[in-house]
């Protein structure tokens, strides 16, 4: 599964945040399956209106929404990447994320030990995105020095254009600025793909603020917001301390009287989690039947048959074609039959691209 990590200076509420998610992941566990939970890795499910919504029109037996995975990555300091501490090792983990997830210590409390003096979100922010510049600064240099000879003398084609794209790199690292940033293409991609850049993944921002700024934010979110504006990343205000505190109690109606208490309409964690969903441009389609209501991760762009294989490889193999109704037509008739009986329901072959929301049947030989 694709996995969203989350990194930060220590002392910013990284463990806390973590904790809520994976006890969060506990209870949903407890209904209806397991998932194994290394220590620093929690599987977590997506929150999604439309398939609350599909199990209100439904009824089914069970409902199971799709999951992701979030990784706790702690330990990283400024340093890292000339390995300090154990720098190189946190480093490491994070080539195999897909999404960042980073949290900046935005409230105050002297029983919190802070290591860098006063609050300061965007120099937080910089220590951490400095050190993972040095280290791809480190791998492009590396590379360069690898291909330099084949580019200058020989006549290989692809060692000049690897280059090229090489040095854009290093200049875009050295501006201070992360390869995710720098936009190359598909192409351009696969002369850093050995290299797995740190800075080339999706990015977002966690405002850890105190308790009482959690509807409003405060100053130091508000500075993060507007620091980061350039870089069209998405900033979620939430206090992790009270995310704890609600993912810990095992009452449904426990939470819901925590949360009325603070005003919350549901767990911040919920915000967080689709939006790192979204970051890993991920899709989901459904399916929806009796027995059943669920929700399935697909990548964009991917066709029936691949969106077919998630749910079984044999689905894949011996797809013949796809019923399909687009979510707000399911919603709009309230049921198969009658989404059917309006001429909503299509019959879809092997190049049909599946779309975000889309309620699918597959029909497959075996
Ligand atoms: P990490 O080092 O980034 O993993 O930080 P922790 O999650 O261990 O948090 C460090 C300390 O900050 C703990 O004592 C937390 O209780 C505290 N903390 C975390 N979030 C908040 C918050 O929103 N407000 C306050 N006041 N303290 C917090």
């Amino acid at each position: 599964a694709l996995q969203a990590g989350i990194v930060g200076l220590p002392n910013v509420g990284k463990s806390t945040l973590f904790n809520a998610v994976s006890n969060s992941a506990k209870a949903q566990a407890s209904n209806y399956r397991f998932c194994t939970i290394e220590p620093n890795v929690g599987l977590v499910d997506v929150p999604d209106e439309r398939l609350n919504k599909l199990t209100e029109l439904v009824v089914p037996n069970r409902t199971v929404p799709t999951q992701m995975e979030i990784v706790d990555i702690a330990g990283l300091v400024k340093g890292a990447s000339k390995g300090e501490g154990l720098g190189n090792k946190f480093l490491g983990n994070i080539r195999e994320v897909d999404a960042i997830i980073h949290v900046i210590r935005c409230f105050e409390d002297e029983n919190v030990l802070r290591e860098e003096g006063a609050i300061n979100p965007l120099s937080d922010k910089e220590i951490i995105d400095t050190e993972l510049q040095l280290k791809d600064l480190e791998s492009v240099e590396k590379k360069m020095q690898r291909v330099e000879k084949m580019a200058r003398v020989g006549t290989d084609a692809k060692a000049k254009a690897e280059f090229e794209v090489l040095t854009r790199c290093k200049e875009h690292l050295e501006k201070g600025k992360g390869i995710f940033s720098l936009g190359l293409s598909k192409e351009e991609k696969t002369a850093v793909a050995d290299l797995f850049l740190l800075t080339d993944k999706p990015v977002l921002y966690v405002a850890n603020v105190d308790e009482a700024s959690m509807h409003t934010g405060n100053k130091f979110s508000q500075i993060l917001i507007d620091g980061v504006k350039g870089e069209g990343a998405e900033v979620i205000v939430m206090c992790n301390n009270i995310e704890a505190q609600i993912a810990e109690m095992e009452s449904p109606d426990d939470k819901q009287m925590f949360m009325e208490e603070y005003k919350m309409t549901e767990p911040a964690l919920n915000r967080l989690i689709r939006s790192a969903y979204k970051l890993l441009n991920l899709d989901t389609y459904f399916t929806a039947g009796v027995q059943e209501v669920r929700a399935w991760t697909i990548h964009k762009g991917w066709k029936a048959p691949q969106a077919a294989g998630v749910i079984h490889s044999d689905f894949e193999k011996g797809f013949i074609k796809a019923e399909v109704i687009a979510y707000d037509d399911f919603v709009k008739f309230g049921s198969e039959a009658a989404a059917r009986d309006n001429g909503r329901l299509r019959i879809e072959g092997k190049e049909y691209l599946v779309k975000d929301g889309d309620i699918m049947h597959f029909r497959f030989n075996v």
